[in-house]
């Protein structure tokens, strides 16, 4: 009988097998044929504590020790690396602009509010009329997505992990003390089942039985564009009520309009009517004047009901842990979220430095569903 069994080889899954392997065997389960495939794999890759629901703020937090300092032999390349964000606002948005600059300001990421002569020092192709006000976040860090995913990976082998490709669940069935997880090449029996299947989480709740949590996966559009070398100090651009964003890539712009339009669990393509929307609003706020798309993708973002991360053991059947909804924040909380998830698969208490953070498990429990 195998320890644990996780579902999914996105940054979810990867960060709930690094975290359990060192305390069992773990068997991790991904249905397509690499990991990191689906979302992960689709990401803007930015670290911002200044985002997302109250729960996965103080993940973020918790998560900066270890993307700052990878353990020993995770990683090749550092995982973050400067950028800054600047929020831009025109003079309709002047007053929700001052309500995130609150909110920044509670978070003690450093942020603040910046005038239009220092926003155009900062990104010289914005245009004056467009950045009445602005607001910027030092402290926001490009992520190495694929290098974090790869750490959490080297982490689970070196203790023994076991992660197999091609290998969709197809059904769950409790045992006494347990479960018996079917694939197309046979059945393993396990103490417990972390639910890391990101668009997909419901689904998998529901072959086991479980009533789902009401999971809605998101779609969010993404392209890259030619660039410059003179833009790569820029900080990620974002218009503050998300109707683009944009931030240098190497040598390009990756781009967004930064859209939510609900989906059901599926591999999505973009839709060229929202590239060519992202492309005629950044266009308007900046002299940049984008004409030609270098590639595009789509991604899935998928929250729970009321936004925020779903993190633990499902409270009407035993051995059953849900780590979903992670909607646009699943990278930068991913190495906190590895540690609570395992904290409440292996029955211990919460480790001092998510404490210390302010993590409360009560708030990403899933029991304020049922
Ligand atoms: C455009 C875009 C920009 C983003 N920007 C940021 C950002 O700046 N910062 C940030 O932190 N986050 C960002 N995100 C969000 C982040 O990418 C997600 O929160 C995160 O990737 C979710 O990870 P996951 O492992 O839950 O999902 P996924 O990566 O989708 O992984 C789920 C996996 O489960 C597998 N699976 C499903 N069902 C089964 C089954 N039955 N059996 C076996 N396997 C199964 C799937 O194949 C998949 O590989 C962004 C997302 C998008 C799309």
């Amino acid at each position: 009988m195998t320890d644990f069994i996780v579902i999914g080889g996105g940054i979810a899954g990867v960060a709930a097998a690094a975290h359990l392997a060192p305390h069992g065997s773990v068997i991790l389960l991904e249905m397509e044929s690499s990991l990191a495939y689906h979302t992960t794999g689709r990401s803007a890759a930015l670290f911002v504590v200044n985002y997302g629901g109250e729960g996965s703020r103080p993940l973020a937090q918790a998560s900066q020790p270890f993307l700052e300092d990878p353990p020993e032999g995770s990683t090749d390349t550092p995982l973050l690396a400067d950028r800054g964000a600047l929020w831009v606002a025109d003079e309709s948005q002047l007053e929700h602009l001052r309500k995130i600059a609150d909110e920044g300001l509670e978070s003690g990421a450093g942020s603040r509010l910046v005038e239009t002569a220092e926003m155009l020092r900062m990104v010289p192709k914005l245009r004056p009329e467009r950045v009445a006000g602005g607001l910027y976040e030092p402290s926001a860090r490009d992520i190495d997505v694929a290098a974090l995913h790869q750490a959490f990976v080297r982490i689970a082998r070196r203790h023994g992990a076991d992660i197999r490709l091609s290998s969709p669940v197809t059904s769950l069935g409790k045992l006494d003390r347990g479960w018996r997880v079917s694939t197309p090449d046979g059945d393993v029996d396990c103490s417990a089942v972390v639910n890391a299947a990101g668009a997909w989480g419901d689904r998998v709740a529901t072959i086991a039985g479980i009533e789902p949590i009401g999971l809605q996966p998101m779609r969010r559009t993404a392209f890259m564009v030619p660039g410059d070398e003179a833009y790569a100090r820029w900080p990620m651009v974002v218009d503050v009520d998300h109707h683009f964003y944009f931030r240098p890539d190497g040598v390009q712009l990756l781009c967004s309009l930064a859209e939510e339009t609900p989906s059901e669990p599926v591999d999505p393509r973009p839709d060229m009517e929202d590239v060519a929307l992202a492309i005629e609003r950044i266009n308007q706020a900046t002299t940049l004047d984008i004409r030609t798309v270098s590639s595009q993708w789509t991604g899935l973002r998928t929250f729970a009901p009321d936004r925020d991360l779903v993190i633990g053991e499902e409270p009407t059947t035993s051995g059953f842990f849900w780590l979903v909804g992670q909607g646009g924040t699943g990278i930068m909380t991913s190495p906190a979220y590895g540690a609570l998830i395992a904290s409440q698969v292996l029955g211990t208490s919460l480790p001092g430095d998510l404490a210390g953070a302010g993590v409360d498990p009560a708030r990403t429990s899933p029991d304020r569903f049922r």
